[in-house]
């Protein structure tokens, strides 16, 4: 999950592949199955079909039997880069690690791409301007990721 200029001084993936694992947490907003749709070249229910599933109102990405999303690979890391949902594209920058102190000392032990000893205020301060620009905040809680932060802050 690369970022640029001022966040890759707090943030560089070490592509570990922690924060692909585990079921449930990839949420696909309408704006991300346009993205994932035109990077795949397949139609929205071809992607559905192939790699989703709903949870209530909110399409996810499917684990693999690995227990790690489908699309990423051991060795390769992340196969659809360009076209990976906002909710990959926001991390580390979660809501919870913006608000609160205490989780983004949890995500440091999570995620070693996580520069160490970054204060959070300047962690939340940098976060924030990254999430603004690349237009990653919220608006639609029912169909957007829990952990993106909401566009009113
Ligand atoms: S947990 Fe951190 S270092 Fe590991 S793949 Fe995810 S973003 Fe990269
Ligand atoms: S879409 Fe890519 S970055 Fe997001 S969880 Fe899947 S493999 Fe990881």
């Amino acid at each position: 999950m690369e970022k640029c200029s001022s966040e890759d001084t707090i943030f560089a993936c070490k592509m570990c592949g922690h924060c692909c694992r585990g079921a449930g947490g990839i949420v696909v907003s309408p704006s991300d199955l346009e993205r994932l749709s035109a990077f795949l070249q397949l139609s929205h229910e071809e992607v559905i079909n192939r790699y989703g599933e709903y949870s209530g109102k909110k399409l996810k990405i499917r684990m693999g039997d690995d227990d790690y999303c489908i699309f990423f690979k051991a060795g390769l890391g992340c196969t659809v880069h360009p076209g990976k949902p906002s909710i990959c594209r926001a991390w580390p920058f979660f809501r919870g690690n913006l608000i609160d102190p205490e989780s983004l000392e949890m995500a440091k032990d999570f995620c070693p791409g996580i520069q160490q000893d970054v204060r959070h205020e300047e962690f939340a301060q940098v976060g924030l301007a990254y999430l603004k620009r690349e237009k990653l905040l919220a608006n639609d809680p029912s169909r957007e990721a829990n952990a993106l932060i909401m566009d009113e802050v």
